[in-house]
């Protein structure tokens, strides 16, 4: 499924030949693809300059059927997990002192790289996973974007206990499983009158849910956005105690409206998180088999790509939707 252009609908492609693997890269057969909202943002032109056309997805499970004449730590058969990350320089600054997934020449698999919404496709062995044996290839397609910027977010949040998740979807409803075992009360905020969503949130073990336009019922230690809503900062900051934290989990975000500064006063801090480190996703597959997390998703097939993210983008799924080639 391509992408030609923002805003188009994506385009059912039969392409005759299949892609070729090179030097240090793995040819893999895709099972399943997670839809991230950071595809919608490509598909609705809110990020600049995708590589197009473009197969997007970056949430990719598969099997390796052929290898690049340098791979060493892959074989054919192999099942692997393709995340965002898809290449870095290694060089760069960032590369050098442990923050790959700020490295200026970064290339991001569904964006620079075609990606998962397509039966085969490549990508280079280094910042492949390996899929724990307890996932089936549909449960685990979420975990290699909702569930690992989760993870990320959730780092950087710190372990205060009382956390905020404003946007309780795909990466929201495998957070709250990670914070839960960490120990952490989990207090779920949803579009106003979203009921369906505050009562998943509360199968999921919230000890509160209610409209993002409310206050909890306790002043929270650190709050995760997850929704796009730039908003929501200033009403996060007012609902955490001193020294909360507030992350912005998410790669695109509406304007953050001005607010006073009492709202950050008292060591209060904003910040945003950005990608993934290979780190980052080795912790995170560890501890989600560990807990293990159980994610929720809706299958299509993979022909029906635009009503998976017309549905994502209605905010009318639950959980996750995945992509079934
Ligand atoms: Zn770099
Ligand atoms: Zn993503």
């Amino acid at each position: 499924m391509v992408l030609d252009a923002a805003h188009a609908p994506l385009r059912l492609d039969e392409r005759k030949d299949i892609p070729r693997p090179k030097e240090s890269e793995v040819l893999i057969r895709v099972h399943a693809c997670g839809v991230c909202r950071t595809d919608l943002h490509v598909v609705d032109g809110e990020l600049p300059s995708p590589s197009l056309p473009l197969v997007p997805g970056h949430e990719i499970v598969g099997s390796v059927v052929a290898l690049g004449s340098d791979v060493r730590q892959i074989a054919v058969g192999d099942r692997v997990g393709v995340p965002w990350l898809g290449w870095t320089c290694g060089e760069c600054v960032y590369c050098r002192s442990g923050r790959e997934n700020l490295c200026s020449g970064a290339r991001f698999t569904g964006y620079h790289r075609d990606g998962g919404y397509a039966e085969y496709t490549v990508a280079d062995e280094r910042y492949c996973f390996p899929i724990p044996s307890g996932f089936t290839d549909r449960d685990a397609a979420p975990l290699l974007c909702a569930g690992l910027i989760g993870y990320r977010a959730l780092r950087m949040a710190g372990t205060g206990k009382r956390l905020g998740l404003y946007g309780f979807g795909a990466a929201a409803h495998i957070a709250i499983q990670v914070a839960r075992h960490r120990g952490q009360e989990v207090y779920a905020f949803t579009k106003p009158g979203d009921d369906a969503g505050q009562e998943f949130a509360r199968t999921l073990g919230a000890v509160w849910a209610g409209g993002s336009d409310g206050r909890p019922p306790e002043e929270l230690d650190a709050a995760i956005l997850f929704a796009p809503v730039g908003a929501l900062v200033p009403a996060a900051l007012s609902a955490t105690t001193k020294g909360g934290i507030v992350v912005c989990a998410g790669i695109h975000m509406s304007d953050i409206p001005s607010f006073p500064y009492r709202l950050l006063w008292e060591e209060r801090i904003v910040r945003s998180v950005a990608n993934l480190t290979r780190q980052d996703g080795d912790e995170f597959l560890r501890i989600a088999a560990q807990i293990p997390v159980r994610t929720a998703t809706t299958a299509f097939p993979l022909t029906q790509a635009n009503e998976a993210l017309a549905q994502l983008r209605d905010g009318r799924l639950e959980g996750a939707a995945v992509l079934i080639p």
